[in-house]
C-alpha cells in the first residue's frame, strides 16, 4: 500500500514538494495553518519579491514549472550601486546571459498551490499543526488528530514540527538573530506605468553599517528593503522614533530613492520592522517503526537573505529528496541519505549568507572590492573550465554549498595576495597578474 505523506506548511517549499511527490504518484496531503491565499490573490496584497536563481529553477523545472515561473519574473543582470550623491555604478552578476530573477513571493506561492492541486495533492487550509507524536506519526492539526506514514515539516523558520523533534535527546539546535532587522518600503510605477529605475538590476544603496536594496516588480513598482541595526544611538531603528525622522534620515542617506517614494511616511508607519534569523539544527529526521518525520526548507535551515538563497536552497532540498527517493528503495533509506548529507551544505550556505551581508553593505562600494570583481570576471574568461567566481558558484551553479564555501576561502587568499601588489589598480590585466593567478590555480587542482 502507498504510504500516506503529510506535508505541514503550504509555503514555497511545501507546495513545490507536494507537487513533485504527487506528480510521481505519491499520496500527499498538504496542511497549512492560514486560509487559502488564492482567495485574496496576490494583486491586492503588499508585493514582496524574491530573487529566484539556478538552484531554484532546477527544482521548478523538475515539476515542469520553470517556464511559468520565469514568465512572472524580471531578470536582473547586475547590481546597481547608488552612492550618496546618486551616482551609479553597475556590476554584472555573472556572464552576459546570466541573471537572477525578481519574482513575487505570493504570485509564486499561488502558482505552486495550483500546481500541487493539479498534480493530485489534497490541500487542507486553516489547519495549524501544534506538534507530532514522533512514535505514532499522529499530529494535532487545528484540534483534530491526523496520522500519516511520512510527515514532512515545511512549516518555516519557527517550525512546530521542529519543536517536537527538539524534545528528543541529542537534537542539536541553534537559533541566532542578527543584530540587524529590515523594513519594506515601495517605489511606485511612473505615471505611464514604467519602472522609475532600471528594471534589469537589483539596486543597492550601501552605507557601511546599513543599506537599502530595491527589486523590480512586474507592475512597474519596486519593493525596497532597508536593513539596519535594531539598537544604537544612531543609524538604527531605535534611533528613528517616527516617520518624520525616518524621512530626514532618508534625505541624508538615500536622497535619490526618497524622491521616488511618495508614500514613504505611510509605508514607514504601516510596515513592520522584522528580525532576521539563522537556524541550524540536526538531525532533520526521526525514524520510528510506523512513521518517518523530516524537516525541509526554512524549518531545518533558515538563513539571512543576503545571498538570495533561502528559497533557492529550500527548492534544492526538494530536488535532492526526490533524487534520494529515486536512488533508494524506500522512504527510510532515502530520508537518511538526504539528511546525512544535506545539513552540511545548509550550514555552508548559512555561513555564506552571513558573509555576504558584510560584502553588500560595506564592501560593494569599495574600489578594492570592485577591482576584485573585475579580476574575477577576467580570470573566468581566461580559464572558464577551471575558475568560477564565488558569486556564480553559489548563484549560477549546482555545486554543493560546502564546496562553494571552501572555494570562497581559497579565492579570498588569491585576491588578498593580488591586492597587495603595488599598482594593482593599474596593472590588473598584466601578464604578471595572470601568471600569479595561474600558479594559484595549479595549486588548487
Ligand atoms: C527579507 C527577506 C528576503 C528574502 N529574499 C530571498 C531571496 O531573494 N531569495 C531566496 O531564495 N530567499 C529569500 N528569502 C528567504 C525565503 O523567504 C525563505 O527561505 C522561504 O520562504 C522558505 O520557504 P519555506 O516554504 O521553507 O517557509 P515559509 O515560506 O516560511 O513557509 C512556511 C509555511 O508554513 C506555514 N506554517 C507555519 N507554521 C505552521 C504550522 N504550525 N502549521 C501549519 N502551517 C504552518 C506558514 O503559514 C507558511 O505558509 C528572503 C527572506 C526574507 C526574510
Amino acid at each position: 500500500m502507498q504510504p500516506k505523506v503529510a506535508i505541514v506548511g503550504a509555503g514555497l517549499v511545501g507546495s513545490l514538494l507536494a507537487t513533485q511527490l504527487s506528480q510521481r504518484g505519491h499520496q500527499v496531503t498538504l496542511y497549512e495553518r492560514s486560509s487559502d491565499m488564492r482567495a485574496k490573490g496576490f494583486i491586492g496584497g503588499r508585493s514582496i519579491n524574491l530573487a529566484l536563481s539556478t538552484r531554484g529553477l532546477k527544482a521548478l523545472s523538475l515539476a515542469g514549472l520553470e517556464k511559468a515561473a520565469l514568465e512572472m519574473a524580471l531578470p536582473m543582470k547586475s547590481r546597481m550601486m547608488h552612492n550618496r550623491q546618486g551616482a551609479l555604478t553597475e556590476q554584472a552578476y555573472g556572464a552576459e546571459d546570466q541573471a537572477i530573477n525578481s519574482i513575487s513571493r505570493s504570485g509564486l506561492n499561488i502558482m505552486l498551490l495550483d500546481a500541487a492541486e493539479r498534480a493530485g495533492a489534497r490541500l487542507m487550509f486553516n489547519a495549524p499543526c501544534s506538534g507530532i507524536d514522533l512514535q505514532s506519526g499522529e499530529m494535532s492539526l487545528g484540534g483534530e488528530s491526523v496520522k500519516a506514514d511520512i510527515v514532512i515539516g515545511a512549516d518555516g523558520a519557527f517550525s512546530a514540527l521542529r519543536n517536537s523533534l527538539m524534545k528528543r535527546q541529542r537534537f542539536n539546535y541553534q537559533q541566532r538573530f542578527l543584530e540587524h532587522g529590515y523594513k519594506e518600503l515601495r517605489i511606485p510605477p511612473a505615471h505611464d506605468g514604467s519602472h522609475q529605475l532600471s528594471n534589469q538590476s537589483l539596486h543597492i544603496w550601501p552605507r557601511e553599517q546599513f543599506m537599502l536594496i530595491a527589486l523590480p516588480n512586474l507592475d512597474g513598482s519596486f519593493t525596497c528593503t532597508l536593513f539596519m541595526a535594531f539598537e544604537g544611538e544612531q543609524n538604527s531603528f531605535d534611533s528613528i522614533p517616527d516617520a518624520e525622522t525616518a524621512e530626514q534620515f532618508f534625505k541624508q542617506h538615500f536622497a535619490d530613492a526618497l524622491q521616488l517614494m511618495p508614500t514613504f511616511k505611510n509605508d514607514w508607519d504601516d510596515n513592520p520592522t522584522s528580525p532576521l534569523v539563522t537556524v541550524r539544527c540536526d538531525p532533520w529526521s526521526y525514524q520510528a517503526s510506523d512513521t518517518q518525520t523530516l524537516l525541509i526548507g526554512d524549518a531545518s535551515h533558515a538563513i539571512v537573505p543576503f545571498y538570495g538563497q533561502g528559497m533557492n536552497s529550500g527548492f534544492e532540498d526538494t530536488t535532492l529528496l526526490i533524487e534520494a527517493l529515486e536512488k533508494n528503495s524506500d522512504w527510510k533509506q532515502a530520508i537518511q541519505a538526504f539528511d546525512q548529507e544535506r545539513y552540511i551544505d545548509a550550514n555552508a550556505i548559512a555561513d555564506l549568507a552571513l558573509r555576504n551581508y558584510i560584502e553588500m553593505r560595506d564592501q560593494v562600494a569599495d574600489p578594492d572590492f570592485l577591482l576584485r570583481k573585475k579580476m574575477a570576471a577576467r580570470f573566468q574568461k581566461l580559464e572558464p573550465q577551471r575558475f568560477i567566481p564565488m558569486y556564480s558558484q553559489v548563484t549560477f551553479s549546482h555545486l554543493p554549498y560546502r564546496k562553494a564555501l571552501a572555494g570562497a576561502h581559497a579565492q579570498d587568499q588569491l585576491f588578498e595576495q593580488l591586492l597587495k601588489r603595488p599598482n594593482i589598480h593599474q596593472e590588473w590585466e598584466s601578464t604578471e597578474v595572470d601568471k600569479q593567478f595561474r600558479t594559484w590555480l595549479d595549486q588548487q587542482d
